[in-house]
């Protein structure tokens, strides 16, 4: 049986599309290995959002090539989609497929017992992604006690920094009937938590269903105790998405709401579709709405013409709204972006020192937001595995909790009293045996 290996290179996206290109290989008759053991073929689902993301693909290829000289490389995602030049330059690939043909692109291999390298890629790609149907194929098996489920794709923003609208197109949502057959059929598998995700999931709509709707149809879900939604703009959160989330009993109160920058003359170059004062306004409304709110951001630096003050404004909003962490980018050009002809770039060494003190700042944020549960007891889903005999698992505000313990809590849902707290995750003690009730607490 012919051995096939999948690597991910970006966002939470591109790990669920990789879970359903496995299964159809699976079905396709290989044998699944890890990333990284000897393998007939590689997948590599790419990302191009960084310069950074290019050179790792870069990468993986030499690596998987070194210890597998003969394995077949099909190479898809957004790098695929937006750097097809570069990549038929790199030696050892014997596909590559653009987003538009992403779900296609087991049958474009050979059968498994024909799987030789070709002495040039074999290239499928259309410059524009412009599919409107979005049904999966099949659903995937997630490798975390967390099954993130695609519920959208594309954007229309254009934010004058994001090579995404290029690489997968404009804004389509996937069909209602399919999103609550996937969640079904993972919590008929044992699945308690589900992440919607997707590029700009706040705009999802389908047939007169939106995001509010399709969270209440999948709150029905027998057996399906949380529902986290990813990363989502801004301008996408309603009134009406805050109140559900502090009411439901199943959809977790979380949030990652990317605000890029704090000063309104860098947002307004990056075309970010809001202001500072409406962002921050938004925050204090979810805050304050939302009991034990987990926040987190993505915040850039670097962005051409970011003065010093400019960036005094980013880590001003930074220090004062009360995220529990935030991830940090260093902007780099990407061909193609309204960007890239922007004058006035900022000197790399600068923006490193910005980004530093962003992570330093974010480092003092997880350690505030896991200190102020000491003392509480929260429900924790545990992933599998086990860390020097921490077992660790997170709450439904997304603290990562760790509990010593040498029995296995796979996809357990336990009480834990929260005793410490490190900048990465909270040290926590099971509490008297739980029963996870209909109604789960948030904590
Ligand atoms: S909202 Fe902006 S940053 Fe996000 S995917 Fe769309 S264009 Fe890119």
């Amino acid at each position: 049986m012919k051995r096939a290996s999948l690597h991910t290179l970006g966002c939470r996206l591109n790990q669920a599309e990789t879970t359903v290109l496995a299964a159809r290989l699976q079905r396709d008759g290989y044998r699944m290995v890890e990333f990284g053991e000897p393998t007939d073929l590689l997948v590599l689902n790419t990302c191009s959002v960084t310069e950074e993301a290019e050179r790792t693909c870069r990468y993986v290829i030499r690596k998987t090539l070194k210890h597998s000289p003969d394995a077949f490389i099909a190479v898809t995602g957004c790098y695929a989609q937006t750097g097809v030049q570069e990549l038929r330059t790199i030696p050892g690939i014997d596909l590559i497929v653009g987003n538009q043909f992403k779900w296609d692109l087991p049958s474009f291999l050979p059968a498994p017992q024909a799987l030789r390298k070709q002495p040039d890629p074999e290239i499928l790609h259309t410059r524009a992604v412009s599919r409107e149907d979005f049904t999966l194929p099949e659903y995937g098996e997630p490798d975390s006690t967390r099954a993130l489920i695609k519920i959208q794709d594309g954007c229309n923003v254009m934010c004058s920094f994001c090579l995404i609208p290029f690489a997968r197109g404009h804004e389509r949502s996937r069909l209602r009937d399919d999103v609550l057959r996937e969640a079904e059929a993972l919590v008929a598998n044992g699945y308690k938590e589900i992440v919607l995700t997707g590029v700009n999931i706040g705009q999802y709509s389908q047939g007169g269903i939106d995001l509010i709707s399709l969270i209440e149809q999948l709150e029905g879900i027998e057996g399906l105790l949380r529902i986290r939604i990813s990363s989502i703009e801004p301008t996408t959160i309603t009134n009406a998405l805050l109140e559900l989330m502090a009411s439901s009993a199943k959809l977790c109160p979380y949030l990652h709401v990317p605000l890029q920058s704090g000063d309104a003359n860098i947002l307004s170059a990056m075309n970010r579709p809001y202001h500072v004062g409406e962002y921050v306004r938004l925050i204090q409304k979810a805050v304050a709405a939302i009991p034990h709110l987990g926040l987190g951001t993505d915040l850039m630096v670097g962005f051409p013409g970011e003065t010093e003050e400019a960036f005094e404004h980013t880590l001003a909003i930074a220090r004062e709204l009360p995220f529990s962490y935030f991830h940090v980018f260093t902007y780099s050009p990407r061909p193609g972006t309204a960007a890239m002809k922007l004058l006035d770039p900022t000197p790399i060494a600068v923006a490193r020192q910005r980004a530093k003190k962003l992570a330093e700042l974010s480092r003092l944020k997880r350690l505030a937001f896991a200190e102020r549960y000491i003392g509480s007891t929260m429900s924790v889903l545990f992933e599998s595995g086990s860390t020097d005999g921490f077992r660790f698992g997170t709450t439904a505000n997304f603290l990562k909790v760790g509990v010593p313990s040498t029995t296995d809590l796979t996809n357990h849902l336990k009480m834990v009293r929260i005793i410490g707290a490190s900048d990465s995750w909270a040290v926590g003690q099971l509490a008297a045996e739980h029963q996870p009730a209909r109604r789960v607490p948030v904590l």
